[in-house]
Protein backbone atom coordinates (compact mmCIF):
# COMPACT_ATOMS: atom_id res chain seq x y z
CA UNK A 1 0.00 0.00 0.00
CA UNK A 2 1.30 3.61 -0.90
CA UNK A 3 1.65 5.40 1.88
CA UNK A 4 0.85 9.22 1.37
CA UNK A 5 3.41 11.54 2.74
CA UNK A 6 1.79 14.73 1.56
CA UNK A 7 -0.52 16.66 3.25
CA UNK A 8 -3.33 17.54 1.24
CA UNK A 9 -5.04 21.23 1.82
CA UNK A 10 -7.43 19.89 4.00
CA UNK A 11 -5.23 18.36 6.57
CA UNK A 12 -3.42 21.81 6.20
CA UNK A 13 -6.41 23.61 7.43
CA UNK A 14 -5.64 22.04 10.58
CA UNK A 15 -8.93 23.31 12.54
CA UNK A 16 -11.04 20.30 10.50
CA UNK A 17 -8.84 17.83 10.95
CA UNK A 18 -8.89 18.56 14.93
CA UNK A 19 -12.81 18.54 14.63
CA UNK A 20 -12.60 15.21 13.12
CA UNK A 21 -10.86 13.78 15.99
CA UNK A 22 -13.00 15.15 18.53
CA UNK A 23 -15.73 13.61 16.36
CA UNK A 24 -14.50 10.17 16.89
CA UNK A 25 -13.73 10.80 20.45
CA UNK A 26 -17.30 11.90 21.18
CA UNK A 27 -18.50 8.58 18.88
CA UNK A 28 -16.67 6.41 20.97
CA UNK A 29 -17.50 8.52 24.44
CA UNK A 30 -21.10 8.21 23.84
CA UNK A 31 -21.75 5.07 22.53
CA UNK A 32 -19.69 3.09 25.51
CA UNK A 33 -21.75 5.48 27.99
CA UNK A 34 -25.16 4.58 26.03
CA UNK A 35 -24.10 0.92 26.20
CA UNK A 36 -22.89 0.66 29.51
CA UNK A 37 -25.96 2.35 30.51
CA UNK A 38 -28.25 0.03 28.83
CA UNK A 39 -26.18 -3.13 30.39
CA UNK A 40 -27.29 -1.63 33.70
CA UNK A 41 -31.01 -2.12 32.99
CA UNK A 42 -30.08 -5.28 31.16
CA UNK A 43 -30.55 -4.98 27.70
CA UNK A 44 -28.29 -4.46 24.59
CA UNK A 45 -26.25 -7.26 26.23
CA UNK A 46 -25.24 -8.13 22.72
CA UNK A 47 -23.61 -5.06 22.72
CA UNK A 48 -19.86 -4.88 23.30
CA UNK A 49 -18.58 -1.42 25.38
CA UNK A 50 -15.06 -0.71 25.41
CA UNK A 51 -13.65 -0.90 29.68
CA UNK A 52 -10.61 0.32 31.44
CA UNK A 53 -8.89 -1.83 33.49
CA UNK A 54 -7.48 -0.45 36.25
CA UNK A 55 -3.79 -1.33 36.13
CA UNK A 56 -1.50 -1.97 37.45
CA UNK A 57 -4.55 -2.49 40.90
CA UNK A 58 -7.15 -4.46 38.44
CA UNK A 59 -5.41 -7.01 36.21
CA UNK A 60 -6.65 -9.43 33.59
CA UNK A 61 -4.46 -12.94 32.81
CA UNK A 62 -2.62 -12.70 29.67
CA UNK A 63 -2.00 -15.86 27.26
CA UNK A 64 0.75 -17.99 27.45
CA UNK A 65 2.10 -16.46 24.25
CA UNK A 66 2.43 -13.00 25.71
CA UNK A 67 5.39 -11.79 24.26
CA UNK A 68 7.36 -10.25 28.00
CA UNK A 69 10.85 -8.98 28.52
CA UNK A 70 13.15 -10.86 27.49
CA UNK A 71 15.89 -13.70 28.73
CA UNK A 72 18.66 -15.09 27.95
CA UNK A 73 18.46 -18.56 29.22
CA UNK A 74 21.32 -20.62 31.11
CA UNK A 75 22.76 -23.97 31.09
CA UNK A 76 22.78 -26.32 34.22
CA UNK A 77 25.94 -24.58 35.42
CA UNK A 78 24.62 -21.43 35.66
CA UNK A 79 26.32 -19.84 32.63
CA UNK A 80 24.60 -18.72 29.07
CA UNK A 81 23.52 -20.50 26.19
CA UNK A 82 23.74 -18.32 24.15
CA UNK A 83 26.91 -18.59 21.39
CA UNK A 84 26.71 -15.15 19.76
CA UNK A 85 26.00 -16.30 16.21
CA UNK A 86 24.27 -12.82 15.64
CA UNK A 87 21.15 -14.76 14.27
CA UNK A 88 18.64 -13.04 16.75
CA UNK A 89 20.57 -9.85 15.79
CA UNK A 90 20.37 -10.38 11.96
CA UNK A 91 16.62 -11.15 12.23
CA UNK A 92 15.73 -8.08 14.20
CA UNK A 93 13.92 -5.67 12.15
CA UNK A 94 14.53 -2.71 14.68
CA UNK A 95 18.15 -3.74 14.72
CA UNK A 96 18.70 -3.01 18.83
CA UNK A 97 20.52 -5.91 19.44
CA UNK A 98 24.11 -5.49 20.11
CA UNK A 99 26.47 -7.68 20.36
CA UNK A 100 30.17 -6.90 20.14
CA UNK A 101 30.67 -5.41 23.44
CA UNK A 102 28.68 -8.32 25.48
CA UNK A 103 24.71 -8.51 24.55
CA UNK A 104 22.34 -5.75 24.64
CA UNK A 105 18.86 -5.39 23.83
CA UNK A 106 18.22 -1.29 23.40
CA UNK A 107 14.61 -1.55 24.59
CA UNK A 108 13.70 1.68 23.46
CA UNK A 109 14.08 0.67 19.74
CA UNK A 110 12.38 -3.24 20.14
CA UNK A 111 9.08 -3.60 18.99
CA UNK A 112 8.41 -6.76 20.68
CA UNK A 113 7.99 -8.76 17.89
CA UNK A 114 9.62 -11.92 18.56
CA UNK A 115 11.69 -12.50 15.49
CA UNK A 116 14.90 -12.78 17.71
CA UNK A 117 13.45 -15.67 19.55
CA UNK A 118 12.23 -17.49 16.32
CA UNK A 119 15.41 -16.84 14.85
CA UNK A 120 18.09 -18.24 17.39
CA UNK A 121 18.91 -21.55 16.95
CA UNK A 122 19.79 -22.88 20.48
CA UNK A 123 16.88 -21.61 22.41
CA UNK A 124 19.04 -19.25 24.24
CA UNK A 125 16.84 -16.00 24.56
CA UNK A 126 13.02 -16.00 25.45
CA UNK A 127 10.18 -13.63 25.72
CA UNK A 128 8.17 -16.45 28.45
CA UNK A 129 8.77 -13.73 31.16
CA UNK A 130 5.04 -12.39 31.15
CA UNK A 131 6.62 -9.15 32.27
CA UNK A 132 5.72 -5.78 30.24
CA UNK A 133 9.22 -4.39 29.61
CA UNK A 134 9.68 -1.08 31.72
CA UNK A 135 8.60 2.34 30.73
CA UNK A 136 9.63 4.67 33.22
CA UNK A 137 13.39 5.91 33.41
CA UNK A 138 15.54 8.98 33.41
CA UNK A 139 18.55 8.00 30.71
CA UNK A 140 18.22 6.29 27.72
CA UNK A 141 20.75 3.95 29.51
CA UNK A 142 17.72 2.78 31.84
CA UNK A 143 15.98 1.26 28.70
CA UNK A 144 19.29 -0.70 27.73
CA UNK A 145 19.44 -4.66 29.03
CA UNK A 146 22.74 -5.59 29.19
CA UNK A 147 23.63 -9.68 29.08
CA UNK A 148 23.79 -9.42 33.07
CA UNK A 149 20.15 -8.24 33.35
CA UNK A 150 18.85 -10.48 31.06
CA UNK A 151 20.96 -13.73 32.43
CA UNK A 152 19.44 -12.69 35.57
CA UNK A 153 15.67 -12.63 34.46
CA UNK A 154 16.47 -15.90 33.86
CA UNK A 155 17.59 -16.53 37.83
CA UNK A 156 14.40 -15.01 39.28
CA UNK A 157 12.07 -16.90 36.79
CA UNK A 158 13.55 -20.22 37.71
CA UNK A 159 13.11 -18.54 41.55
CA UNK A 160 9.95 -16.75 41.86
CA UNK A 161 8.21 -18.58 39.08
CA UNK A 162 5.93 -16.09 35.82
CA UNK A 163 3.59 -15.00 38.60
CA UNK A 164 6.00 -13.70 41.56
CA UNK A 165 8.18 -12.18 39.08
CA UNK A 166 4.93 -9.93 37.71
CA UNK A 167 3.60 -9.45 41.33
CA UNK A 168 7.16 -7.71 41.71
CA UNK A 169 7.01 -5.90 38.51
CA UNK A 170 3.47 -4.70 39.31
CA UNK A 171 4.56 -3.50 43.04
CA UNK A 172 7.66 -1.33 41.69
CA UNK A 173 4.78 0.81 39.52
CA UNK A 174 2.43 0.97 42.75
CA UNK A 175 4.98 2.56 44.95
CA UNK A 176 6.31 4.97 42.45
S1 LIG B 1 11.59 -8.65 19.87
FE1 LIG B 1 11.90 -8.04 17.73
S2 LIG B 1 12.57 -5.92 17.84
FE2 LIG B 1 12.82 -6.78 19.90
S3 LIG B 1 14.90 -7.50 20.01
FE3 LIG B 1 13.67 -9.25 19.34
S4 LIG B 1 13.72 -9.15 17.10
FE4 LIG B 1 14.42 -7.17 17.84
S1 LIG C 1 20.53 -16.21 17.99
FE1 LIG C 1 20.63 -17.15 20.02
S2 LIG C 1 22.70 -17.98 20.16
FE2 LIG C 1 22.70 -16.58 18.43
S3 LIG C 1 23.39 -14.62 19.31
FE3 LIG C 1 21.16 -14.61 19.40
S4 LIG C 1 20.63 -15.39 21.44
FE4 LIG C 1 22.78 -15.92 21.03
Amino acid sequence: MKRVEEMGLWERLYFPEIIRGLMVTGYRFWRNLTIHTLHLFGLAKDQEAAITVQYPDERIPYPETFRGCHRLTLKQDGLVQCTACFLCATACPAECIYIDAGYEIDTLRCIYCGFCVEACPCDAIRMDTGVHPANRGFTRQDFVETKEVLMERSRELEQKGKEGLYEEHVRRYQHV
